[in-house]
């Protein structure tokens, strides 16, 4: 039989194609690691690519569970669930930094690939690890000392005024406790922990970086973010931030150093402050997709959901620019409401131009917790501001 040179071109291109998507891991099963709404806004992205995702929650009414391939009900904390559920994978993520980091360790031995490294969890799931890490890599952040007691605290009166913060344990302002004068030292941790000098804060920036396994980099541009004074979670945050030219320099080198030295493929959130000097300091880093990242899904091209994707599936890094400014709203549960959640507003907001709404399909509300987020484009940024005014008042999570 004779076959015709067509025919065998085609037969040819076709066994490079397989082969190049058989590199590439066409539908590779990738792992995520905490249900909450990071993972929801991942496994939307994830839609779009040859993934099979899983994803791993002791919680299986938790916001990801429903729209997940393979859910998984585990401790992402437990050694031998987190052992179990990432064996057959060729990747694992993260939502959330509290994982056990151990099982990570030996899955990346055995060759599942991990985003961020394993190394890069024990660095910063620690706060004085963290810091000290800054420090051994001469990155700006505030002088701190460690206190491995409240004993130790009280000797270091004279550092006051300072942040007391927990090493380990501690998330959304829980385990950060600001020492004003000597009175506030009782206020402290009696466990270790980092007691840093009290910035006097002009902006609060968060500034996301995405690193791939060749170490090129995908940058996008600052945030600025903005914290309700009561409860300590962010309020709303607004892209790009105000910034002098030279001090958004100084943000994106000293992020890109951060970055670097983790040596580590990933999506990183750098959280600074600057001061009214012009001075920049390192706050903390999140070595995965970050609340301060939602506005990415609606003004910038390739949001960070899928700019992981794709330096994990191993295709080009995506690009970051802005498509229009924009100011992202949270959902917060109102005060003196506990219960199943009802939305007060919701057709108020859905009504107006350039917002998108994301509810993430917690049934119960609570006072201060995230249940979603808005996000407005507009070219003004007094439009932005208004508007994000007006979505705070009209939009209530009650029950
Ligand atoms: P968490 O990890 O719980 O979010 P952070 O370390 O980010 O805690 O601190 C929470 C908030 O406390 C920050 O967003 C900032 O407003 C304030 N804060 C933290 N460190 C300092 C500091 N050194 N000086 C002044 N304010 C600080």
């Amino acid at each position: 039989m004779t076959v015709s040179l067509s025919v065998l071109i085609f037969a040819v291109q076709k066994f490079h194609l397989t082969l190049r998507l058989a590199e590439r891991g066409f539908m590779q099963k990738i792992g995520i690691l905490g249900g909450g709404q990071l993972g929801r806004m991942l496994l939307q992205a994830a839609a779009n690519y040859p993934i099979e995702p899983w994803l791993m929650e002791n919680d299986a009414e938790c916001p990801a569970a429903h729209l997940c391939y393979h859910f998984v009900k585990g401790d992402i904390k437990d050694f031998d669930a987190v052992y179990s559920f990432g064996k057959n994978l060729n990747a694992i993520t993260i939502e959330i930094e509290n994982v056990n980091v151990e099982a990570l360790e030996k899955l990346e031995t055995e060759g599942v690939r991990i985003y961020p490294k394993p190394s890069v969890l024990k660095t910063v799931k620690n706060k004085i690890l963290q810091k000290q890490y800054y420090q051994r890599y001469e990155i700006p952040t505030a002088e701190f000392v460690i206190t491995k007691n409240l004993q130790e605290l009280d000797s270091r009166k004279n550092f006051l005024p300072a942040v007391h913060k927990l090493g380990e344990g501690g998330y959304d302002g829980r385990g950060v406790q600001v020492l004003e004068t000597i009175e506030d030292v009782g206020k402290g941790f009696d466990k270790p922990s980092v007691l840093e000098k009290l910035v006097n804060i002009h902006k609060e920036i968060a500034l996301i970086v995405a690193i791939n396994e060749k170490k090129e980099t995908a940058i996008y541009p600052p945030v600025e973010m903005l914290f309700d004074p009561d409860l300590n979670v962010l309020d709303y945050q607004l892209c790009p931030a105000d910034l002098d030219e030279k001090i958004l320099w100084k943000l994106e080198a000293i992020a890109l150093t951060v970055v670097r030295h983790f040596d580590s493929p990933g999506i990183f959130a750098i959280e600074m402050f600057t001061d009214k000097k012009g001075d920049v300091f390192v706050n903390e880093t999140a070595p995965r997709v970050h609340n301060s990242g939602h506005h990415t899904i609606e003004a910038h091209y390739s949001s960070q959901f899928d700019m992981l994707w794709r330096l994990i599936l191993g295709y080009p890094l995506g690009n970051t620019d802005i498509i229009l400014p924009s100011i992202m709203i949270n959902i917060l549960g109102a005060e003196g409401y506990n219960g199943e959640v009802k939305y007060e507003g919701l057709d108020e907001v859905l009504q107006m131009e350039n917002a998108f709404v994301h509810l993430y399909g917690k049934k119960q509300t609570k006072p201060g917790r995230k249940m979603g987020h808005v996000t407005v484009l507009n070219r003004e940024k007094q439009d932005l501001l208004y508007k994000s005014k007006k979505i705070k008042r009209a939009l209530i999570a009650k029950c």
